[in-house]
């Protein structure tokens, strides 16, 4: 425990999981979006394109779906999810830790849909 770059630090991870918990319903709101583009023809809007992938992955994606999705997100500490991969198609996808300030903050990504989430 010598090593001032290695110790582990509960707090970073308990801001992360609340700093995902809040990811969630902006999420939520933008599946919302991404489903109105569609339906009024919008189709290139980033919200629309989540949403038409999503549903090539053969999800449905409804307001009433991704709501219920978006309240049942629940990321584990040391196993952190993605909460637009959660919300927009019920995917679990790993989200890789970036530190950077010395360890202060980090970077949550996802290899999957490119999400990006800054802890702080
Ligand atoms: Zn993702």
């Amino acid at each position: 425990m010598s090593s001032p770059t290695a110790l582990p630090d509960d707090s970073l991870a308990r801001r992360r999981t609340a700093m995902l918990l809040r990811q969630a319903p902006l999420e939520f709101a933008r599946a919302v979006y991404g489903i109105n583009d569609l339906a009024s023809g919008r189709s290139g809007t980033y919200a629309a394109q989540d949403v038409a992938r999503a549903e090539g992955m053969g999800v449905l994606v409804t307001r009433e779906r991704v709501q219920q999705r978006a309240r049942s997100y629940l990321p584990v500490e040391g196993r952190e999810h993605c909460p637009r991969c959660w919300v927009f198609a019920g995917a679990r996808s790993p989200l890789a830790l970036e530190s950077s300030l010395g360890g202060n903050c980090e970077v949550a990504r996802c290899g999957n849909c490119g999400g990006e989430y800054p802890n702080p």
